[in-house]
């Protein structure tokens, strides 16, 4: 029979259908043209240079930034029953001349290669004697200094694409979605017209929330609670604190491992371990950890601190719910954080020499824009989808239903004349020649009599009580839509003070009405968190389902491979709802393909048999 896209998809991936832009994209490989592939994380970017691997003839060499990330594609697609090997510099001798002879005598589809390996004598010789039909660039953002995470060594794709006796194919794939990043991608890897595809950058079955809690520490107890017995990944900004919240969660009993780059090798490779096999079910960790982490059945990712832009926050949260299941992305927002970020950009070291000290200028003034749009989306009382999609340059509906806002607080009304209040007294305040941060703009206009604000002298400002009838919970909402909408601009640079920005002006002269969506007077805080933690019910058995995580773990034991690598949990819960009963049934899961059925098929369908028998 013919090979096509589709049944390739479903013999060996065991998927059924392709995913928005992957058929486009892999036509466009299989008619020979370059393609640019821009799709956030989790939308399925590698399908669509595995798949035309497989139809193509010749060897297809995938460039990719992390040992660990070629590692895990490889694993998956020798499960898969792929052919396909790696190259890189933690290879034995031995390992490394067997998987150049593997390739060499055309046994291979698939060479993921880590970028340094491509310009060595060993490799370059591997190009005369094989045919290499296509180049895949995996996190492509990687060649451009303008994007997050720089390689010079990603540099070597250029060069070696020179080197080959024929052009092949070149697909190019990234989650970084900028203009600057894209043109540079285009321009070094100089792709001949190629097919550029931006999918759609939202996750419906991710849950937004942002939390302003007064004990952040509690905050992240409530969200465990609500996500028992999931997995999830807790980001800190310092090793400091990643080190003190794994110790603080393990003295109250609940297990957590922990990656910063200030561990020793060892423990950061057993702790990530213990992550992947599902041993241990929370991790927390600094930034450092999951670039290259695919592992799909991550349910929630909490941010105890405000990352320092939208395209580092979204990246990291994404990496929760890749399997499609609903999972939840919380971020713990507390005005302290953009201290921190302002010191972290104040004294960062530019580790890349190349730029001159204009160069500088413009990425540090970047920085603090990335920042202020950070806190915007903090201070946010809109649609939190919204203003993600939004920012990425996409059209979204202004409510989502599946965010924090949304989900909990949904009275819009019009608030021109507190607005306007609010707007005055940070004028008035500024008239003396100061500024304040959110809680005092908020006792000034409470009419509150503290001690420091008496010590400021604001109890003589026009405005000093004009809003004591609203609530001190209410009153904060719309200082920090105000914030969120550009009205008013907190300073990123020292301590969180506030400013009128432009817009304020038409608000002032009452040129402008502002509708706000307020949070539910009469919602009780036991009503919100029980609204943020019903997820839509997938109606699976949890005894069948844990049944089989446990049947899933010992085969991959077995197998020396990460759970996920077996199926995913989106699979698992299919074949709960499917009970699938012989091999064609089995067939028909999502993400069951031919050769995983032999290997895994019969011992899944007896231990479903098992219990359906008992149940
Ligand atoms: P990315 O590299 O874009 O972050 P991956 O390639 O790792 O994403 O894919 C994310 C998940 O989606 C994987 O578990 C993958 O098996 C799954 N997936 C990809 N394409 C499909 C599809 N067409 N149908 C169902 N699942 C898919
Ligand atoms: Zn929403």
């Amino acid at each position: 029979m013919q090979q096509t896209p589709h049944s390739i998809l479903k013999e060996y991936f065991g998927y059924d259908q392709f995913r928005v832009g992957q058929e486009t994209l892999i036509r466009q490989i299989l008619s020979g043209g370059d393609v640019l592939g821009i799709m956030p994380t989790g939308a399925g970017k590698s399908i669509c240079y595995q798949v035309p691997a497989l139809l193509m003839p010749g060897l297809t060499i995938v460039v990719s930034p992390l040992i660990s990330l070629m590692q895990d594609q490889v694993a998956a697609l020798r499960d898969a029953g792929i052919p396909a090997v790696c190259l890189h510099s933690n290879q034995d001798q031995t390992a490394y001349f067997a998987a150049l002879d593997a390739v060499r005598r055309g046994d291979v589809r698939l060479l993921y290669a880590a970028p340094e390996r491509l310009l060595t004598e060993s490799f370059l010789s591997l190009t005369e004697s094989v045919a290499i039909t296509m180049v895949a660039v995996d996190e492509a953002h990687c060649l451009s200094q303008w994007g997050q995470d720089f390689r010079p060594s990603y540099l070597h794709i250029t060069e070696f694409l020179a080197e080959l006796p024929r052009r092949p194919v070149v697909a190019a794939f990234t989650a970084t979605a900028t203009q600057m990043v894209r043109e540079d991608i285009k321009r070094l890897l100089a792709l001949h017209e190629p097919q550029e595809l931006v999918t759609g950058f939202d996750r419906k079955n991710l849950r937004w929330i942002v939390e302003r809690p007064a004990k952040k520490y509690d905050a992240l107890l409530q969200i465990l609670k609500r996500n028992q017995n999931k997995n999830g990944i807790i980001y800190c900004i310092s090793r400091r604190l990643t080190d003190e919240i794994c110790s603080k969660l393990c003295a109250d009993g609940i297990a957590a491992v922990r990656y910063h780059a200030g561990l020793s090798a060892e423990e950061r490779a057993s702790n990530q371990e213990a992550f992947l096999r599902d041993t241990v079910q929370i991790m927390v960790a600094t930034n450092a950890f999951g670039m290259g982490i695919d592992k799909s059945n991550v349910s929630f990712v909490v941010h105890y601190n405000m990352p320092k832009s939208m395209e580092a926050y979204y990246q990291e949260a994404g990496r929760a719910g890749r399997d499609g299941m609903p999972a939840e992305c919380t971020l713990l927002y507390s005005p302290q954080d953009i201290r921190t970020n302002t010191f972290l950009i104040e004294n960062s070291e530019q580790e890349n020499d190349r730029l001159t000290p204009e160069q500088r200028t413009i990425l540090r003034r970047r920085d603090f824009d990335r920042l202020n749009t950070m806190v915007q989306y903090c201070s946010s009382t809109d649609c939190l989808r919204h203003f993600i999609l939004r920012y990425f340059g996409e059209a979204a509906p202004t409510h989502c239903g599946n965010c924090g806002i949304c989900l909990t607080e949904s009275e819009t009304l019009d608030a021109t004349i507190p607005a306007q209040k609010i707007l005055s007294c940070v004028y008035r305040v500024a008239q003396r020649g100061r500024q304040c941060g959110i809680r005092m703009l908020c006792d000034i206009l409470q009419g509150k009599e503290n001690k420091s604000l008496k010590e400021a002298g604001y109890q003589t400002l026009s405005t000093y009580g004009l809003l004591g009838d609203i609530s001190r919970i209410q009153l904060e909402h719309m200082v920090n839509t105000l914030i969120a909408r550009g009205y008013l601009r907190m300073d990123t640079s020292q301590y969180a003070t506030l400013s009128l920005a432009g817009a304020a002006n038409a608000v002032l002269r009452g040129q402008e009405q502002v509708m706000m969506s307020l949070p539910k007077r009469d919602l009780k805080q036991t009503q919100r968190e029980q609204r943020l933690a019903e997820m839509p019910d997938y109606g699976v058995d949890e005894a069948l389902f844990q049944k089989l995580r446990r049947l899933r773990e010992r085969l991959a034991a077995r197998e020396f491979v990460p759970a996920y690598i077996v199926f995913s949990d989106a699979t698992l819960r299919d074949m709960c709802n499917k009970r699938p009963a012989n091999e064609e049934e089995m067939l028909a899961i999502s993400g069951v393909g031919k050769y995983k059925m032999e290997k895994y098929g019969e011992a899944f369908i007896q231990e479903i048999a098992s219990y359906s028998t008992k149940s």
